[in-house]
């Protein structure tokens, strides 16, 4: 039984709203410095806050990457579907692969290619499958299934297994629907930080206090750093800025964290110097999805 959570649908739309859109902006912010160190990043920037363009994928500014792209499809194909529809979500990132899009991880592309070869829709498990590539395109999924813990369980890990089959990246993405459930629902910070608190419980790894200060592909490294970020930030900009200036998978954290701050402190709170940098097609699609998910997740349920 799913229970609708204690919230009015127009307010969790425009949470969703600002989930979708924070996502895309943290990507535009982060990919310019992609694979840089913090210190490598203040030495050129001082402290990055303006969408500048460049980096090794020599992106203009307001630019977004993969993170988006993939976000896209998941979100394209439920609505397509007007419900859950793996088959849909492959099929779309296999479209985006024929489009050559600027850049693919690796584990991502070998899935995507078994699926368009074989039809597989979930690879084999394999320890080597811990990236945040199936993290990174969770937000709609989380839009999706509002209201709905089960079937967030299942979605998430459905859309993980096209590309990563890992035990870690299983839970992290389950767990960062729980956080984005309770953000929308207009959570605290600290009960928030309980799902948080009950995943490093069960898995230790995860723990990100003292903070280690990694920010790389790998999922827990990716995770930590985004929480980290999101529950000392003070606002948006504080809380995208904070993860994307740590370098590493600056993108990644940029899109993952800015989806999370997108949903707690709602669309309005997106600096518009960010969102006036981005597509205006993609600005209003990425508003257009976020509206649609809600309506058909169980939160607009009869
Ligand atoms: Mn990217
Ligand atoms: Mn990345």
């Amino acid at each position: 039984m799913s229970r609708p959570l204690p919230i009015h649908p127009d307010e969790a739309a425009s949470r969703a709203r600002g989930a979708l859109l924070g996502l895309a902006v943290g990507d535009a912010l982060g990919g310019p410095v992609e694979f840089m160190t913090a210190g490598e990043i203040r030495a050129k920037h001082g402290v990055l806050r303006e969408m500048v363009g460049g980096g090794w994928l020599r992106l203009k500014p307001g630019q977004i990457t993969d993170d988006t792209e993939m976000s896209l499809c998941v979100a394209r194909a439920i609505i397509a579907a007007r419900g859950w529809d793996l088959t849909g979500i492959a099929g779309q990132f296999a479209s985006w692969l024929k489009t050559r899009p600027l850049d693919v991880g690796d584990t991502c592309r070998r899935g995507i290619r078994n699926f368009m070869l074989k039809g597989q829709l979930e690879t084999p498990p394999n320890q080597w499958d811990a990236g945040n590539g199936a993290l990174m395109r969770m937000v709609p999924v989380g839009l999706f299934t509002l209201g709905d813990d089960a079937l967030l369980r299942r979605c998430a890990v459905e859309q993980a297994h096209i590309t990563h089959n890992h035990a870690l990246s299983d839970v992290a993405c389950i767990c960062y629907g729980r956080l984005l459930h309770r953000a929308i629902a207009a959570s605290s910070k600290t009960r928030i930080r309980r799902e948080v608190d009950s995943l490093s419980t069960d898995f230790p790894t995860f723990g990100f206090e003292p903070y280690r200060g990694l920010s790389t592909g790998y999922v827990v490294d990716t995770f930590q750093t985004v929480c980290h970020y999101f529950f000392r930030g003070r606002d948006f900009e504080e809380c995208v800025a904070g993860a994307v200036n740590q370098g590493g998978d600056a993108d990644t954290t940029g899109a993952i964290i800015g989806g999370l701050a997108g949903a707690y402190y709602g669309l309005e709170s997106i600096p518009r110097r960010w969102l006036k940098r981005l597509d205006k097609r993609l600005v209003s699609e990425l508003n257009e999805l976020a509206t649609r998910l809600v309506a058909l997740s169980s939160l607009q349920a009869p």
